[in-house]
């Protein structure tokens, strides 16, 4: 690439600033960066008709007013890159080729994936929001890039058609400025919320813009008082220590009229900023201006000693003055200062490569491990959902036992604390003390409370509590646990499903025979077919006839055969004895499904034999069933016989409740045919199928689940069967058991 004579202006304009503002840059570098940065976007305009390569220059610009002489060269030419893989034909490869490695993976980290890999917009927008942050959690300098390029589209948005406009301006607003201000960076977070609302409100903002004025030039005045006043004072005591106004910013205001405040009730609309030399001289001030003016009570905060999660501290406190008007005041040092519009800048060092510091990481609370952390657990709408919870907190402040300090977002509940002393307490939590008090855990934590959790060894984390944690750390440690347990409820419910069943089939199947019927179940291994055998998607029926067609269990025979085909005695075969008749195929009624103890009718049924069901079975009644097709039956099977029941089960959601019927079940000694739940809302419908000797263990095997907990109902089966013809379907295989 040659260059070097491609808008030599804006080459200007960009080289002094660093010159200006940034001597340790590599000017040389710079210089041959902007040329091939201009030759790369060519001819391209920005919409406002500007050369493209305007927008590199600016960006660069925005990122000396955050770093100002912390600005480095590989920084600076990633930012005038930072298009070019997206909208020229330069590949990342040629950037790397060219600009070396760092800048390469900075502009990489900045560039969005394309579009064409997403069925949606959501899709893509949370596909590139965790690229972007993953990044970003690798090296700062991604997000600063990224907020700085955001910052210019936004103040250039007029440009830009509607509609378009509107979408950029709200996703500013919903995560650019949310995430400025999380990490702090408070002057582009308050620039991107006043340009948003410019787009998204322009009416309220043209208003807001007239009032604000005309409230200023009131309050100027007295102002320039207050100021003065307090300078004075400050100095009488021989502290040295600056007094300025506030900026305004109209979001704030917005948000706090919004929320039903008229705007002359807004004292903090024009307030005081005192910035001292150290950090006990904040302190004094404090004493200084108290002294002066009368405080407001509860109006004061330490934010200097409880740093705010985005590593903001200063002093705040409202006071009166004797005209009756309150004022706020904030007292800081210029460290603090700074750290207080540019925060995370304002501890970037270049020799950490953009890599963020364990202890500013920790001061965020976590937030930078945390984003890295999300990458791997969740999908797409959990990510937004995360990523929204994780920015839009307000904080809570309170204190283990112990008084160590923890912070909290706002509405946190003690379920949040307790995951976030540690996942193991969050596990076992069954309850919480607040002040000494127990509490419901939905209890709302409040500044200064003193939490402590009280765990139980039997503890597990149920579905509920996803309602009752609020921070996106506990909910994601939540989920993750529900999923674990779920799965692994399913796993051993089907392990034992298909151990059970190859015992009492005397099956041993080899292992070829079972890799091939894990292939044709389209199973990856044993393990995800014990999972679906568990969670009801495959039968153990499917698993078994595999291993022996020809010689079903017998139940089938007892439902399909002729009595001399199951090669058994007649008498005892049949599991029941008939009046009068001899030799005829008997199958039990899939309807009311009869066991040995229920008082049972044959009907006989044309061409089927005769049907066995139960008295009370609503398809035997009269009007259903001519007298001439009733034949009495009697029960006599032998103990091994078993028969199918299926047992409809209703009850709340939780989690284990199937892995705890399972083992109900079991404990009875009652084989599980199938298994399957469905939850509804909160509720439950389970359908298991057991096989039960006669009535006496069916009733055993109803109690213990009816005694566990969350379980309502538990019902044995029983269906009309829709024509009411002289011919019933009873015995007329619905096959719906498999
Ligand atoms: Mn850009």
């Amino acid at each position: 690439m040659t260059g070097g004579n491609l808008h030599p202006e804006l080459r200007a304009t960009l080289m002094s600033a660093i010159a200006e503002r940034a001597p340790k840059v590599d000017r040389d570098r710079v210089a041959a960066c902007f040329d091939y940065a201009a030759t790369s976007h060519g001819t391209q305009t920005r919409e406002s008709g500007m050369p493209y390569v305007s927008h590199p220059v600016e960006v660069c610009r925005i990122l000396l007013d955050l770093l100002e002489n912390r600005m480095d060269t590989t920084l600076t030419c990633a930012a005038l890159l930072h298009d070019v893989v997206e909208d020229t034909s330069v590949s990342a490869h040629d950037v790397e080729k060219h600009w070396g490695k760092e800048v390469a993976s900075l502009v990489e980290g900045v560039t969005k994936l394309s579009a064409m890999h997403f069925d949606s917009r959501e899709a893509a927008q949370a596909e590139n929001f965790r690229k972007m942050l993953l990044s970003m959690s690798r090296d700062l300098r991604v997000i600063f890039i990224k907020l700085a390029d955001r910052l210019h589209n936004m103040r250039t948005i007029d440009h830009v058609r509607p509609e378009k406009a509107r979408r950029i301006a709200e996703e500013t607003r919903d995560i650019y400025a949310p995430l400025a201000h999380r990490l702090g960076m408070a002057s582009i977070k308050r620039e991107l919320e006043d340009l948003s609302l410019k787009v998204l409100e322009p009416v309220a903002y043209q208003d807001l813009a007239r009032n604000i004025q005309a409230k200023r030039e009131e309050r100027d005045a007295f102002l320039a008082q207050v100021i003065e006043q307090l300078r004075e004072s400050l100095k009488s005591v021989g502290l040295k220590a600056e007094v300025l106004g506030r900026p305004k910013h109209f979001f704030s205001i917005f948000n706090k009229m919004r929320s039903g405040r008229p705007l002359g009730e807004i004292y903090d609309l024009f307030g005081i900023r005192v910035i001292a030399q150290t950090r006990n001289d904040c302190y004094r001030a404090l004493g200084v201006v108290h002294d002066l003016f009368s405080p407001v009570a509860e109006r004061f905060k330490d934010y200097i000693a409880t740093p705010k999660s985005n590593l903001y501290q200063s002093l705040h406190t409202t006071v009166l003055t004797e005209e009756g008007e309150m004022v706020e005041v904030q007292i800081r040092t210029w460290d603090m200062h700074r750290t207080a519009e540019t925060g995370v800048a304002a501890h970037y060092v270049y020799k950490q490569g953009g890599r963020v510091d364990e202890e500013i990481d920790q001061r965020l609370g976590g937030f930078v491990t945390q984003i890295a952390g999300w990458q791997r657990e969740t999908d797409d709408d959990e990510y937004m959902d995360f990523l929204r919870t994780a920015l839009h907190q307000e904080e809570v402040f309170v204190y283990t036992p112990r008084r160590e300090l923890k912070r909290l977002a706002k509405g946190a509940t003690p379920l949040d604390f307790a995951f976030l002393i540690h996942s193991a307490v969050g596990r076992k939590t069954v309850g919480a003390r607040v002040n000494g008090e127990l509490v419901p855990l939905r209890y709302e934590l409040r500044n200064g409370d003193t939490v402590e959790i009280v765990t139980s060894p039997q503890a597990k984390p149920h579905e509920d509590w996803l309602k009752i944690a609020r921070t996106a750390h506990a909910r994601g440690k939540i989920r993750h646990e529900l999923r674990q347990r779920r799965l692994a409820d399913s796993v051993a419910l089907g392990r034992e499903m298909i151990e059970r069943e190859f015992k009492r089939s005397r099956v041993r199947p080899t292992d070829a025979q079972m890799a091939a019927l894990l292939k044709d179940l389209e199973c990856d291994d044993l393990e995800t077919l014990h999972a679906r055998l568990g969670e009801g998607q495959i039968s153990i029926h499917q698993v078994i006839k595999r291993f022996q067609p020809e010689k079903p269990g017998l139940a089938e025979r007892l439902t399909k055969g002729p009595l001399e085909a199951l090669g058994i005695g007649r008498k005892a075969a049949g599991g029941v004895r008939m009046q009068g008749i001899d030799n005829v195929m008997v199958n039990y009624a899939r309807c009311c499904q009869p066991v040995p103890g229920d008082p049972v009718i044959g009907i006989v049924t044309i061409g089927r034999g005769v049907s066995v069901h139960r008295q009370d079975c609503p398809n035997t009644f009269g009007d259903r069933v001519p007298a001439e097709r009733r034949v009495s039956v009697e029960w006599d099977s032998r103990p091994t016989d078993t028969f199918p029941v299926r047992l409809v089960i209703t009850g709340q959601d939780r989690s284990s409740l199937l892995a705890d019927l399972a083992k109900a079940i079991a404990a009875t000694g009652v084989n599980i045919r199938t298994a399957g739940m469905q939850a509804e809302h909160r509720m439950v419908r389970g359908v298991f199928v057991v096989e039960v000797p006669h009535l006496p263990k069916l009733q055993e095997v109803m109690a213990a689940i009816r005694k566990l907990p969350g379980v309502t109902r538990v019902e044995r089966r029983q269906r009309l069967l829709r024509p009411p013809t002289g011919r019933p379907r009873a015995g007329a295989q619905d096959g719906d058991d498999d």
